[in-house]
């Protein structure tokens, strides 16, 4: 999904978000796009690893491509990519079958995309947007290193 039709979706369905997901998606969108991207980036900066970025050939468009080691990253909001037992990943109570529904496409075509990447020679990682706080800075480095 590209990022204007990721943000408008999200615009859209405003109004149907309850409470808590709505306060969770304004945090989201203080942080929309470029930020958690840009950490991760750094990282791989401070670490010396050549990178492409939003990587528009290949499927699923990865966020960050290690080219040497053929390493796919994604950068995945927890919310839309329902990260597995995470907090921000919890569906909204009113209109729960819309939301099930759709997060279970989006899972859906993440994981299409990861056989399509693994086919064509490629490794992937997700990087939850979750996991980027200035605390956990040192465990994302070294999940990093041990991907590449
Ligand atoms: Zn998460």
């Amino acid at each position: 999904m590209s990022l204007k039709s990721y943000s408008e979706t999200r615009w859209l369905v405003m109004d149907n978000l309850d409470k808590k997901t709505r306060s969770l998606n304004m945090s989201a969108i203080r942080s929309k796009g470029t930020k958690p991207e840009m950490s991760v980036r750094s990282i791989l900066r401070d670490l010396k690893i050549r990178c492409r970025y939003n990587v528009n050939k290949l499927p699923g468009k990865p966020d960050i491509l290690v080219t040497s080691t053929k390493l796919a990253i994604f950068i995945n909001g927890c919310f839309w990519h329902q990260h597995k037992n995470c907090k921000y990943a919890s569906i909204p109570k009113s209109n729960n079958s819309f939301w099930k529904n759709k997060l279970k496409k989006n899972q859906n075509r993440d994981s299409l995309v990861r056989r399509q990447l693994n086919k064509l020679g490629y490794r992937t990682m997700t990087i939850w947007e979750c996991q980027l706080t200035s605390r956990n800075k040192v465990k994302l480095e070294m999940k990093v290193v041990r991907a590449i």
